[in-house]
């Protein structure tokens, strides 16, 4: 399940830099996730960092719309970092 960023979004952007999938941009009035890129950390770190540094509660949070195993979260991030070898502990 990718992450995404609600309404609540006040556009710190403190999110945007913690995302090493580059999944996180600014949009017209939210910062936005691209699902196609976030692995809710998966092969990153032990958990979701953007949730992590936001000051919102539950502004970044898992999409329901897109329901995906951590198998294919890792094979997500798998084919964003050709070469690459997930951290240990994060999948
Ligand atoms: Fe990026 Fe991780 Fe947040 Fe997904 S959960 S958008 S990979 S920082």
């Amino acid at each position: 399940m990718s992450y995404r960023i609600t309404d609540e979004c006040i556009s710190c952007g403190a999110c945007e830099a913690e995302c090493k999938n580059e999944a996180i941009s600014e949009g017209d009035t939210t910062y936005v996730i691209d699902g196609d890129k976030c692995t809710e950390c998966v092969g990153i770190a032990d958990g979701p960092r953007c949730k992590e540094v936001c000051p919102i509660d539950d502004c970044c949070t898992s999409d329901p719309g897109r329901n995906e195993t951590k198998e294919q979260l890792l094979e997500k991030w798998r084919k964003l970092h050709p070469g690459e070898e997930p951290a240990a502990g994060t999948y």
